[in-house]
């Protein structure tokens, strides 16, 4: 009996230590380690879930079973059967690879996510739509990280929240790996009996277990450069726009607390501040974003001419990778451009403007280019070779580009991971590659136009049904026959 509560005691205390984990190392590890007290093998993942759940019984964790447990009821996932037996490779375990992958995991999948860093690093602010805010609670949010949405705020930081998916997506059994890159899809070999290897990944280092791991379906949330061939690529091409990115340290005083945020998009309006910003400084913004999170965040779209007028750009290219290539521009100037615009935004009210550390151990500012933007022509396509079918799909930055300070990049990304997810379920139930992608191009249409006010309204209903999200919604609306080229991409590869 004493054993016994000594056992428990110390899983309460290795849970205690997970949930407080803060980096991607200290999250994976504190995992392993309860499971392997409680001796658990999470690559059972069929039985994971309740099997922790009975083990595991401290009031912390029992306040989130509780959320979860709320979540895993949506009818949608029919107990974790939609898709059992169904083998999912999501690439990139940024915020839209580690969603899609928790709601392949309800569904019943088996899902492998690969990630080919081991740090989460990014201290940059996303803006959050109410429903991902919601989305994000219903998942426990607040039990990882309590400050999580206090209030009126509506943001986090991108390594906060890709933690706090990691630690909801490894309860959900999903396989996590870091240091592990995605190369390129292999094709299962020719003249094989049925049961041969089907379609598999070559990976980054090649002796990886998950080199011999044969999957069903890929998605790809690598990021911007999406790395996943046969998808076409629409440009959005608009007039110059360079936005830059500044993080300073918040030490989280009373002074600190008093400054007010700017959200961009009432900001944009206002004309007068940005002309008094030019006239004191020289400083020539379109916009300005200001959040107080783990950092102090700014993000601003800057004009050229000012930059070049204050010594950040050196030479004025009308290429704009080589404007903004690292030669070109003048690092001490750039620091102390954003500095003088966040010290203006704030009314010189943020009492120290020290700059936050990045992962290369640099003061953590950047300067990008957004005057193209990218977004993939086509959601998901189905490979088939030698009678295996591979279901292949993008979320996030690799479908659809977000320009920053608008900050869509995680309202979007998320939506299009549900509408994934629910693809995934369809594949799953046996439909016709066709009735599937026609579906699911027929959602992507409604993506790009998604705003805080056109989605529905009662987060409460929100499911990966898209019936659910998008009002007045047309599933149909590509047909059978528009999806054909991508439904028999036999030879593309
Ligand atoms: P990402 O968050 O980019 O995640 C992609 C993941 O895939 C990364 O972890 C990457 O390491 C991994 N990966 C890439 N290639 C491979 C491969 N071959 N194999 C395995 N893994 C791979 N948005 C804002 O709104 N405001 C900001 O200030 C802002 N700053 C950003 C700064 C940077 C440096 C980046 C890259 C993005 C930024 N974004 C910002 C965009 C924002 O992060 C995304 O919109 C959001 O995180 C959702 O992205 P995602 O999950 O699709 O991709």
């Amino acid at each position: 009996e004493e054993e016994r509560q000594e056992e428990k005691d110390q899983a309460g205390k290795l849970f205690e230590n997970f949930i407080q984990a803060s980096t991607c190392k200290g999250t994976l590890q504190s995992f392993n380690l309860l499971c392997r007290l409680l001796d658990l093998d999470p690559q059972d993942h069929e039985t994971f879930y309740c099997s922790l759940k009975t083990r595991l019984t401290s009031w912390r964790a029992k306040a989130l079973w509780t959320k979860l447990d709320k979540r895993t009821c949506h009818k949608e996932y029919k107990k974790g059967q939609a898709c059992v037996g169904t083998k999912c490779l999501i690439i990139g375990g940024g915020p839209c690879g580690l969603r899609t992958a928790i709601e392949l995991a309800l569904l019943g999948a088996k899902v492998v996510v690969i990630e080919k860093r081991d740090t989460f690093s990014r201290n940059n602010v996303l803006h959050l739509w109410p429903y991902t805010i919601h989305d994000l609670k219903g998942l426990g949010a607040k039990k990882f990280y309590g400050k999580f949405c206090a209030g009126a705020i509506d943001h986090i930081s991108i390594r906060q929240l890709q933690l706090m998916l990691l630690k909801i997506a490894l309860l959900a059994a999903v396989e996590f790996h870091v240091n592990v890159e995605f190369v390129k899809l292999l094709e299962p070999p020719e003249n094989q009996e049925n049961d041969g290897p089907g379609w598999r990944a070559e990976i980054r280092p090649a002796d990886h277990p998950v080199a011999n791991i044969d999957f069903d379906v890929v998605v790809g949330a690598d990021g911007r450069r999406n790395t996943l061939e046969g998808f076409k690529r629409k440009e959005f091409r608009g007039k110059l726009a360079i936005a830059i990115t500044a993080n300073f340290v918040n030490r989280n005083t009373t002074a600190e607390a008093k400054v007010e945020e700017i959200s961009g998009v009432a900001f944009i309006f206002n004309q007068k501040f940005f002309l008094d910003l030019k006239e004191e400084t020289g400083i020539d913004l379109e916009n300005i974003v200001y959040y107080k999170d783990n950092t102090h965040y700014f993000v601003m779209t800057a004009k050229k001419q000012s930059l070049l007028d204050k010594g950040v750009i050196i030479h004025d290219y009308i290429d704009t990778e080589m404007l903004l290539s690292s030669e070109n521009v003048n690092q001490e100037a750039l620091l102390g451009y954003a500095r003088e615009a966040a010290d203006f935004g704030t009314n010189y009210q943020l009492p120290t403007l020290d700059f936050a550390i990045n992962a290369c151990g640099q003061p953590d500012v950047a300067m990008f280019d957004f005057t193209s933007m990218y977004a993939s022509e086509n959601a998901a396509l189905v490979r088939e070779r030698f009678g295996h079918q591979l279901l292949v799909a993008l979320v996030g930055d690799s479908l659809l580009e977000p320009f920053w300070p608008m900050g869509t990049g995680c309202a979007r990304g998320f939506l299009a991971a549900f509408d994934s997810a629910w693809m995934v379920k369809r594949w799953a139930e046996g439909r016709t590659p066709l009735e599937v992608l026609a579906e699911r191009e027929s959602l992507y249409r409604i993506l790009p136009q998604t705003t805080t006010e056109n989605i529905g309204k009662n987060f409460e209903q929100y499911t990966i049904d898209p019936g659910t999200r998008y009002p007045n919604l047309i599933s149909t609306c590509v047909r059978q026959n528009q999806v054909r080229r991508l439904a028999s991409l036999f030879h593309a590869i």
